[in-house]
């Protein structure tokens, strides 16, 4: 194992005390060295009520150092050392803006897109919210550090042993153009196992400016053996329609995604096997025939070995118990994806959740 998760929210509204975020550190470390915040939504507040839910949740018996007394909300952010922030909507930064003021602990790196930092300016901007992020590194201690992930780059290092490739994907537009989110390849270098984590995103197939391919043929050639856990949005369910999806992916679209990623894993294990040395003849011949022979379009079984969280579902508050809407949701992947038998599995994630990649 690589990483500890914990939800801290994974919700994408309207339910203010489950919004997407989530606390990660490697697994061979104590929370102590060093926590990474993967988007912000919820935070203290939330994380407390999970503590008195579950006062053990951050403590990892057996690891070291062994430690029985329970954490507090507070404690824990204070040994956060960065965020890593796929877009600035409110549901994803609401708690990084609100605890700003009160973090303790180490100064703090804010990683995300130049646009979502430029973006989180105009909130920190001593109008909308006092200014408590700053672009200078000598600035003070209880000020956040903007720093700029390049998109599309090499992976940048987080923290000790944890570092992050981003990709921009398409969330919808607006009056300005394209809106983008972020795709993250986060990795513990030791061993390079990774996960992939999606801010929300909307259907290439629908999209203006579609991104997220790319994502699929850079994950294609890991999987499952250094990346098996993705985590993606699916915020609406099936009678949504189309027109109504503003930016984000119902089961219909995230089953195709899916499918997507398959047959770029079936390309590059078509591909790696033209190459293998007892196929080298054929290759040879490939070559000289200037083509590459298509490959096999039977995806089933190619996504065996990954699981795919799914979150972000919206929620209805319609006095319904226990989240109705995401139950029928994750019901309603599972059924379109078992029927393309892509072996993928699926599972929903929770608030509380604690998840070992
Ligand atoms: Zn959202
Ligand atoms: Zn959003």
């Amino acid at each position: 194992m690589s990483f500890d998760l914990v939800v801290v929210g994974e919700g994408g509204g309207p339910d203010e005390t489950n919004l997407s975020a989530y606390l990660f550190k490697p697994s061979a470390a104590p929370w102590e060295d060093g926590i990474i915040a993967l988007e912000a939504g919820s935070g203290q507040g939330a994380v407390q009520k999970l503590l008195q839910r579950d006062p053990q949740l951050f403590n990892s018996p057996g690891q070291p150092p062994e430690r029985t007394k329970p954490y507090s909300a507070s404690e824990i952010y204070s040994l956060v050392r960065c965020f890593l922030i796929t877009h600035a909507h409110l549901d994803h930064v609401n708690s990084l803006v609100i605890s700003a003021g009160s973090l303790s602990g180490p100064r703090k790196r804010l990683f995300a897109a130049k646009q979502t930092l430029t973006d989180l300016e105009s909130v920190f901007s001593d109008r909308l919210w006092p200014n408590l992020a700053s672009w200078n590194d000598d600035d003070d201690d209880h000020k956040l550090l903007y720093t700029v992930l390049d998109m599309n780059d090499a992976y940048t290092t987080l923290i000790s042993d944890v570092s992050v490739r981003g990709f921009p994907v398409s969330h919808g537009h607006n009056a300005a153009g394209n809106y983008d989110s972020a795709a993250f390849f986060i990795r513990y270098d030791p061993t390079g196992h990774e996960f992939l984590f999606f801010g929300d995103l909307e259907p290439d197939t629908l999209s203006l400016s579609p991104q997220t391919l790319t994502v699929w043929r850079a994950a294609a050639p890991k999987i499952p053996e250094s990346l098996s856990t993705i985590f993606i949005e699916c915020s609406w369910p099936s009678s949504r329609s189309d027109d109504t999806l503003y930016g984000h992916l119902k089961p219909e679209h995230l089953a195709h995604e899916l499918e997507v990623l398959a047959t770029e894993v079936m390309k590059v294990r078509h591909a790696a096997q033209v190459s293998s040395p007892s196929a080298r003849p054929a290759r040879k011949k490939q070559r000289m025939n200037n083509a590459v022979a298509s490959p096999p379009s039977d995806v089933r079984g190619a996504l065996e070995g990954v699981r795919v969280f799914v979150i972000h579902c919206k929620d209805t508050l319609d006095g319904a118990p226990d989240r109705p809407i995401q139950t029928l949701i994750i019901e309603q992947i599972k059924a379109l994806v078992e029927a393309k038998g892509l072996g993928v599995e699926i599972l929903a994630a929770r608030q509380g959740m604690r998840i070992q990649i």
